[in-house]
């Protein structure tokens, strides 16, 4: 580990965007702590509450409380998942960074093969859906950036479905760099990985 400004940089940063998920939250840290601590490295997790008007601020305030690892944003009002996704990336120090829902829909035992295929040395790795027979079954796979091209822009820009992805601090610096007002960033980060 290098001697810089981020001597207590964690391996690993997880960017939650929250908005007025109080019912998703409990079950999500039950979901995905053990995944986590089941990696054997250091990580954080950054919640992003997106101005949420029902219970979440609270149970995201215990949250932070209870374990140090545990960091929340706070917009005054709603913005939108992509601004607080934007958020999430500038606070993030982790070398690693995984995007993931609240809601329980990008399932959190799937992030080691998300890492596992990250350190492979992609900038980006895509959590996709992948459909089957029965639409109520989803099942997840990870696929490395490149897989997909979207002919009218000429860019690799993955199934827009997916709110879950593990980046590399180098993109994260990137992506950083740009400032626009109004995001898309899964056409930003396909840009520019
Ligand atoms: N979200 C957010 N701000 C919003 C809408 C959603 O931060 O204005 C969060 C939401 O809490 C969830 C994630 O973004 O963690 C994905 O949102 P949602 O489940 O509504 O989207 P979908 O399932 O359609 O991808
Ligand atoms: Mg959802």
């Amino acid at each position: 580990m290098g001697m810089t400004e981020n001597q207590n940089a964690p391996d690993i940063s997880v960017i939650i965007p929250v908005y007025n998920e109080e019912g998703n939250l409990d079950a999500l840290r039950a979901e995905l702590w053990p995944v986590l601590e089941g990696l054997g490295e250091s990580f954080e997790v950054l919640f992003v509450d997106d101005g949420s008007t029902d219970g979440s601020p609270v149970i995201l305030r215990r949250f932070a409380e209870e374990d140090p690892r545990i960091r929340v944003i706070r917009f005054a009002r709603n913005f939108g998942q992509q601004m607080a996704n934007t958020a999430g990336l500038r606070h993030a120090r982790g070398c690693a960074v995984i995007i993931m829902d609240a809601d329980l829909q990008t399932p959190a035992e799937h992030i080691p093969e998300l890492l596992a295929k990250l350190r492979e040395g992609y900038d980006i790795v895509y959590g996709r859906r992948e459909r089957t027979h029965d639409p109520l079954y989803r099942r997840w796979g990870s696929r490395a950036a490149g897989f997909l091209i979207n002919k009218t822009t000429g860019f690799r820009i993955p199934d827009s479905a997916s709110g879950f992805v593990a980046l590399d601090e180098r993109l994260v610096k990137t992506v950083n760099r740009y400032n626009d007002r109004s995001r898309y960033l899964s056409g930003l980060f396909a840009w520019l990985s």
